[in-house]
């Protein structure tokens, strides 16, 4: 989908914070940080989020989950703890309609969300 931003990060055609990369996947520190530690992970293949993952997207999931999990190894952040977040829809507040895991960490998060 050459008008969806993430697609066009997983391509390389737009410039991004790479932090890992994986099968079919890729992790890279959001523009807008909310946290100390704040990066995204896609399926470089587009998917429009979690309402478009099928039993048949079951082996990208599990690797874009995985590549969260060790970017946060790698960030630091497993022992203090992390939140992975996946925003679907209007009420989800999703802003890029390209399936993505939010990373946050390095500081305490605030439960229940705003
Ligand atoms: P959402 O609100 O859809 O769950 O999250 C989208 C996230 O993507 C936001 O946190 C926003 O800061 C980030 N974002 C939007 N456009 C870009 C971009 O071009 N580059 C990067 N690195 N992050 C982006
Ligand atoms: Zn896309």
């Amino acid at each position: 989908m050459t008008d969806c931003i993430f697609c066009r990060i997983g391509s390389g055609e737009i410039p991004a914070k790479l932090a890992a990369k994986g099968d079919g996947v890729l992790a890279f520190y959001d523009l807008n940080p909310q946290a100390p530690v704040h990066l995204l992970v896609i399926p470089t293949r587009h998917l429009s989020g979690a309402n478009a993952v099928t039993a048949l997207d079951r082996i990208v999931w599990s690797q874009v989950m995985s590549l969260a999990i060790q970017v946060a190894r790698e960030q630091g952040i497993a022992d203090s703890g992390y939140r992975l977040v996946v925003n679907q829809g209007r009420d989800g507040g999703q802003s890029v309609e390209h399936l993505h895991v939010h990373v946050l960490g390095g500081r305490r998060m605030a439960w229940p969300p705003g």
